[in-house]
């Protein structure tokens, strides 16, 4: 944090200026939202329209409908179903706040729009090595979450004051998704950030609730296949992996967000260091990984699937069979951890 906030209070005076009068303001977030994505968004559209802003927010995919609770959720132009609204709100824009997201690679193909706009851009982002697209960049890899930093960034602008329960419960989302409840990833600024939140007005048992008992039974019945049919665990290396097929996604009717969060039930098994949970797409195989303690999963989403994250939770695809991308993991993983003598 140290480092950074030197950084940061430069930035934070020149957009104080720039920010006083009315801008048309895009924000974005990356490919396949989460809450931190969308809290982030959805909490700095809010206190920039009290600003007096007019503010759009696009997103290149659909969001998990579990956040639907969030204000202004269905205002969020989707890239996938509305290309040129989404263009234009980006092209448009005096000025594109990016979120949780540390490369235009993350955005699709929203990423050639952002670099050609002539927009001042700002990034806002917790996500490891980010890339300097912007003209401002707020980055703090130590930070929880991007809701966590948009906290921060209010405060810096001098408006801590404006932060309401609608604001609130926004943040306060991103903080329990990105650290599964306050269960990693946390720091004390994290948990002095979730106490304003509540004493503006979040109930954070009401939110945890909607945001971890959503679940339908589908979802059960889905969770329990994947642990009972496709977990493996690699035993000498300290790792487990989770597959799921094509067919799997139409037998179960997989849709967006289902899958959130089983990846990290291996994690649960004492001896599992490094969990994978690999999805066959309908043109990519998709890699999450988590992993405990000092081991890089954001080090093998990199080097080897073309990702990558945080160091405890990253993520990649890559083209080819899911046979391919599973004999890959089970090759490599030895590389990264070393073998359990018995
Ligand atoms: P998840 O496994 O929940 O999809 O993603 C976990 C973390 O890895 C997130 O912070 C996400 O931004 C990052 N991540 C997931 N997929 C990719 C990817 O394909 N490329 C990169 N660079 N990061 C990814
Ligand atoms: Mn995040």
């Amino acid at each position: 944090m140290a480092i950074s906030r030197s950084i940061m209070m430069e930035d934070v005076t020149e957009l104080q200026s720039y920010l006083a009068v009315p801008r048309d303001i895009t924000l974005i977030a990356h490919r396949n939202p989460d809450g931190d994505a969308l809290g982030s968004a959805l909490g700095l559209r809010l206190y920039l329209e009290k600003k007096g802003h007019f503010v759009k927010i696009v997103m290149p995919s659909e969001s998990p409908n579990i956040f639907a609770y969030l204000p202004h959720f269905y205002d969020v132009i989707v890239f996938d179903l509305r290309h040129d609204d989404a263009r234009s709100a980006l092209k448009e824009a005096d000025c594109i706040f990016c979120l949780d997201f540390n490369g235009l690679d993350r955005v699709d193909k929203l990423g050639a729009t952002i670099q050609a706009s002539e927009a001042v851009k700002v990034l806002i982002d917790h996500h490891l090595d980010p890339e300097p697209f912007v003209d401002h960049m707020f980055s703090d890899t130590e930070a929880s979450s991007t809701c966590e930093l948009v906290y921060n960034f209010i405060e810096d602008m001098g408006d801590a004051n404006l932060v309401d329960e609608k604001i609130g419960e926004c943040l306060f989302t991103g903080l329990i998704t990105d650290t599964g409840s306050f269960k990693y990833n946390t720091r004390p600024n994290t948990y002095n950030v979730a106490a304003k939140l509540k004493i503006a007005g979040v109930d954070d048992y009401k939110l945890n609730d909607t945001i971890s008992n959503s679940l339908k039974p589908k979802n059960l019945k889905l969770l329990g296949h994947c642990l009972a049919n496709r977990m493996e665990i690699m035993e000498d290396y300290g790792a487990a992996y989770i597959y799921l097929t094509k067919k799997d996604y139409s037998d179960f009717n997989i849709q967006r967000g289902d899958t959130e969060g089983i990846v990290n039930y291996m994690l649960m098994i004492k001896s599992i260091k490094v969990a994978a949970f690999i999805t066959q797409q309908p043109s990519i195989v998709k890699i999450s990984l988590r992993s405990k303690g000092d081991i890089s999963v954001q080090k093998i989403a990199s080097e080897n699937f073309n990702g990558g994250g945080h160091k405890n939770a990253s993520g990649g695809a890559q083209y080819g069979s899911l046979t391919d991308i599973l004999d890959k993991f089970k090759r490599i993983i030895p590389d990264y951890l070393p073998k359990i003598e018995a």
